[in-house]
């Protein structure tokens, strides 16, 4: 019951966050005005508006204009309901607690954290993807935020400085030696966030881990033939991804990884 409803909670955090992304590249505010259609401007209506259903009952036209409407709606508001209810289970499970216990304030307070630190991951993931780049907008505040309140968390400023200049430092190295060919500056920035987030020493699970998605999915852009040896990559989205698993699933991983070494 309690999941149902963090389930639909994600669902209308993911609907913000399509607004969000949409402004931020329009360099809108995303406080004020109505909602509307892209394409025609008829103001929608709470019924255009009902996450994942309205989508699918017009079957992902504009109700006004029938101008499609891009899958990304749909998946950024199915993407985060997932990944509130992954976080929910996650801090639930390791903490072992029941639901009532809903009232532990630091329990309640380690899961609004960890949804925020999210919305800003696939923010960044989505941005990437669609515009291949990182604004400053958001990657800034989210490594303040980080910074800030894994320090109140118990983390160690010095754990989480080292963890950031590992992470910024192996993007930095690669961006001066290339001279800005290979990464742009935001994924500097991405590498510093990713220190932030997790700490030392998981941003290197976490690094590991973009490393091998990124080359997995390049190989099978490469296989596939949709892409060729130098085409650009959105990079950022690949170490959002890798940063959200290792949160969730970090020691799982590490644990996966060794047990091959032990045979
Ligand atoms: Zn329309």
């Amino acid at each position: 019951m309690l999941v149902a409803f963090v389930f639909i909670l994600g669902l209308f955090v993911g609907s913000f966050l399509n607004v969000v992304i949409y402004r931020l590249h329009r360099a809108e505010s995303f406080v004020k005005g109505f909602s509307k259609c892209l394409f025609c401007g008829h103001r929608l209506f709470p019924q255009d508006l009902v996450p994942l259903f309205s989508f699918v009952f017009l079957k992902g036209k504009c109700r006004y204009c029938k101008t499609k409407i891009s899958w990304q709606y749909f998946l950024v508001e199915l993407a985060t309901a997932i990944g509130f209810v992954l976080i929910f289970w996650k801090i639930f499970q390791t903490n072992e607690l029941a639901i009532f216990q809903l009232a532990n304030l630091s329990i309640f307070a380690h899961l609004i954290f960890w949804w925020i630190i999210f919305a800003f991951l696939l923010l960044i993931f989505v941005y990437d993807l669609k515009y291949y780049l990182i604004l400053d907008k958001v990657s800034l505040p989210a490594i303040a935020f980080a910074f800030v309140v894994n320090l109140f968390f118990g983390f160690s400023w010095l754990n989480l400085l080292l963890a950031a200049a590992v992470g910024g430092g192996f993007f930095l190295l690669q961006f001066v030696l290339s001279n800005g060919k290979w990464i742009g500056g935001g994924d500097v920035r991405i590498g510093l966030l990713m220190g932030m987030i997790l700490g030392w020493p998981q941003v290197l699970t976490a690094l590991f881990l973009a490393y091998v998605l990124g080359g997995l999915f390049a190989s099978g852009l490469l296989i596939f033939k949709k892409k060729h040896w130098g085409d650009k990559l959105p990079f950022g989205t690949f170490l959002t991804l890798a940063t959200f698993i290792v949160l969730l699933y970090g020691e799982t991983l590490i644990n996966f990884y060794w047990s091959f070494w032990k045979w």
